[in-house]
Parts: structure tokens; sequence; C-alpha cells
């Protein structure tokens, strides 16, 4: 069953939209909350099962921040959720299933090879210890026991250094840090050194990681000119869906992609995408081997999730994808538009979260309420309601907040919820019940 969404909902009539969205619940055996004939959303999979949640205690949210992992990031979609359920069904080879996956992968994302990994965190760790075999004659090595006395620098520009470094540092590689080109050149020449990272949203507008002093395509080709494979994390920088190859087009050696962000399959598996000669090294380090990969599981229904979620991608546009998050964020401020001295704003950051979210900048003299007190008043209440960690914040990944200002991310919302949330926002603004 085909569950794509017709996202041009001017091409409905509003009689025609609420017809085809109750076959669609009636469909799936689940109502959607729809509040708003603005909602037209990625529509909820069917369920079925005990509510374990419930059953354990656990609030659900609405996800007004993000593909953030610290709140399970995205919920996948029905032919995803589907998919998942049957490869759970039925025993395979898993060596058959990671190959088959791979070249599946690897084909409709125009590369050469493919891995579907533990996160993209997984697919860093991978990607370092295939590069430090790869340096190392190819021979497989006991990381990071034996990393001692073999190539392992890895080169990273200093404002491209992050938490993620941890990914690399597991395999027992060693990060080199440049500032200049002059730096990166001598770094290069060194010969010790098995990788380079590229962090790419640290080119981000206002990035957290600061002004970089070399691009991408200038770090490609000093590293290639001393044969260095390049890996860029572009964990969360799907949407646009091209970027899904144009990194491996430009001549990245390998790069990953986090699988349970924009992409929206299950939230641990990620991809590693690149030369078949490194992702076939990559893959003699990943499970079920006995390299440093084997803690980094990727079960069946992941495998099978992740390239059922690249299906669901690809079966979109690039505005389809974007789907009505304009229009949510649009119906969101419109409910706080009245409210005193608010001001709001839609901001798409350039890279990493390329979505629209919005900014609802208020003067707390006014509204009588600070910052803190909306974001605790949303989370208090019933349901809990989630703003992007960067409300209140200073200028960052590309969102141009400040200490008086609300950012509300839209992109994972379910059907309905926009509505829910500009009336809480009114309500705490406001201080009305
Ligand atoms: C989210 C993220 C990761 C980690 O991705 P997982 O899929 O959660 O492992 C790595 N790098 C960057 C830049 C990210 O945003």
């Amino acid at each position: 069953m085909s569950l794509s969404i017709p996202q041009k909902a001017g091409l409905f009539s509003r009689r025609r939209f609420f017809r085809w969205t109750s076959s669609l619940a009636a469909t799936l055996g689940a109502a959607p909350l729809l509040h708003s004939a603005e909602a037209v959303a990625a529509p909820v999979a069917h369920t079925s099962g005990e509510d374990y949640y419930e059953k354990l205690g656990v609030d659900k949210i609405i996800n007004a921040a993000g593909t953030y992992t610290a709140l399970t990031a995205a919920c996948m979609p029905p032919n995803v959720v589907s998919a998942v359920q049957r490869a759970a069904l039925h025993p395979v080879r898993l060596h058959d299933l990671q190959q088959k996956a791979g070249e599946y992968l690897a084909q409709r994302l125009k590369c050469e090879g493919a891995i579907v990994t533990s996160g993209a965190s997984g697919a860093i760790t991978l990607a370092t210890a295939a590069c430090m075999q790869n340096a190392n004659n190819n021979s497989p090595v006991d990381l990071p026991q034996n990393a001692d006395g073999l190539k392992k620098q890895v080169i990273v520009q200093r404002a491209h250094r992050y938490g993620y470094d941890h990914a690399i540092f597991l395999t027992g590689a060693r990060v080199s840090e440049v500032v200049t080109m002059d730096d990166y050149k001598r770094a290069c020449e060194k010969g010790d050194a098995v990788m380079t990272n590229f962090f790419n949203a640290a080119e981000e507008e206002g990035g957290i990681a600061g002004t970089a002093q070399i691009g991408r395509e200038e770090w490609l080709r000093v590293a290639h000119e001393h044969n260095i494979p390049c890996h860029i994390d572009a964990a969360a920088d799907m949407p646009p869906i091209s970027n899904l190859w144009k990194y491996t087009g430009m001549g990245f050696d390998l790069v990953s992609f986090s699988g349970g962000k924009g992409i929206r399959g299950p939230q641990n598996a990620g991809l590693l995408l690149g030369k078949k000669h490194l992702t076939d090294l990559a893959h003699q380090n990943n499970n079920p081997g006995e390299g440093v990969g084997r803690g980094m599981k990727v079960a069946k229904e992941q495998i099978v999730g992740m390239v059922a979620a690249i299906d669901w991608v690809l079966s979109h546009t690039e505005e389809s994808m974007q789907g009505d998050y304009q229009k949510r964020a649009d119906l969101i401020a419109s409910m706080v538009k009245n409210v005193p001295s608010v001001k709001t704003e839609m901001v798409v950051p350039k890279i990493a979260n390329h979505v629209p979210h919005l900014l609802i900048r208020f003067d707390p003299s006014v509204t009588g309420v600070t910052t803190k007190q909306v974001v605790e008043r949303l989370r208090s209440e019933k349901p809990s309601i989630e703003l992007n960690p960067n409300t209140g914040h200073k200028p960052n990944q590309g969102i141009p907040s400040d200490a008086n200002t609300l950012v509300v991310g839209v992109w994972m919302l379910q059907p309905g919820e926009d509505a829910i949330v500009g009336r809480r926002i009114r309500a705490a603004l406001t201080q009305k019940a």
C-alpha cells in the first residue's frame, strides 16, 4: 500500500481533503487528530499492541524541537514501520542482508559502497577503522588495543572539533588539529594521517564551530594530493534529498548520515556511504565480526527499516519532502501574533536541519513572563511540549535566537499538534489557562 501524501493541499478542496484524510485514517485503523485543515502531515502509523509508554509511566511528548536524539528524534513513516514489522517475523542470514541492503542503497544513492550502521556515530567509528586499516596495509587490526605503532592521525580543523570526535577516538586514532592552510599541508605531509574529518554543518552561519578557514573543495584537494581519504559528517544534513549523493559526488571518500533524523528511519540506524574499498574495510570492522564495531549491532529490523526509509525519502520531491512545514509554522504564528509585543519570523538553517523554524520574539516586560517560564509551563502541562533547545539561546546552528525568543521546530510535529502548540504558547504568553 502506498502512503505517499499529496503534499500540495491546495490541489484539494477542503472537503475533499477531509474525505481523503478520513479514508486514510480508516485505512490505517487510527484516527489522526486533525484540529485544522492545515495539518496535512505524515500520517500516523497503524497502532496495535500494548502501550508500553503508558505501562512504564513514560510521558509522551509533543516534539516541537526537532530531530534531537535526547527526544528520540524522528518517528518512522508508516511504510517504514510496516517494513520493520515484517522483517521482525523472519530470520535471515545477516551477512546476506547486509550485503544486499548495501548494494541496493549504493545503487539508489549513486555511490560505490554503502553500509547500514548504528547511527552516524557508528558510521564515523567504522569510517575511522576502515581508514586506519587502509593506511596500514589493509590488514585487520585489533583496535584500539593494537593502535600503537600504527599510522593513526585524523586531521581536523579546530573549528570542526565536536562531541562526535569520541567516535573517532574509539578506534585508538588521534586527532591532529589544524587551523590554517599551512598547518593543514604540513599535517598532510607528515605521512602519519589515515583520514581527514570534515564537519559539514560547521560552515553554517553562526555555527557552533565558529569560522573555519578551509572550505570543502580545498580540503579535499589537498588531502587527495597526499592520498589521504576524506570523511564528511553530514549526519543532520538531509533535506535537501540531493545531499545524499552530493558529497560522494564531490569526491568525499566516506560520508556519514544519521538514519533517524530527517531520513526518518529507525532512530539507531545510520549510513556510511563511499568508495567501495573503504566501505568493504568498514564492513570488516562491523558487527557480527570481532572488530571495534561489534558493539554497534544493527539488527535486521533496523537494516530493513533504513532501506525502507531511503525508499520513502526518494519517493518525494524536494518540495514534498518539506511537506507542510511552512503551513504549520504559519498556523502557529497566526495564533500568537496578536499577543502584545510578539513578533514572529521564519528561518531555514542553511545546512543542518534545513527546514522552516518559527521564531517567536517577545518582550517579557510586556508579557510578564520570561522565556524560562514559558518553557517550563509547556513542559509541565499535559501533553508535555518540548520547544527547540535554541529557545532563549544566543544565535546557534543557523538559528538567530536570543534570550527573549522561543524557537519552534515544526517538522517533527504529528498531525494536529501544530494547533495545540499554537494554543499552548499563546496561553503561556498571555498567562491564561
Ligand atoms: C546527530 C549527529 C551525529 C550522530 O548521529 P547518530 O545517528 O545519532 O549517531 C553525528 N554528527 C552530527 C553532526 C550529528 O548532528
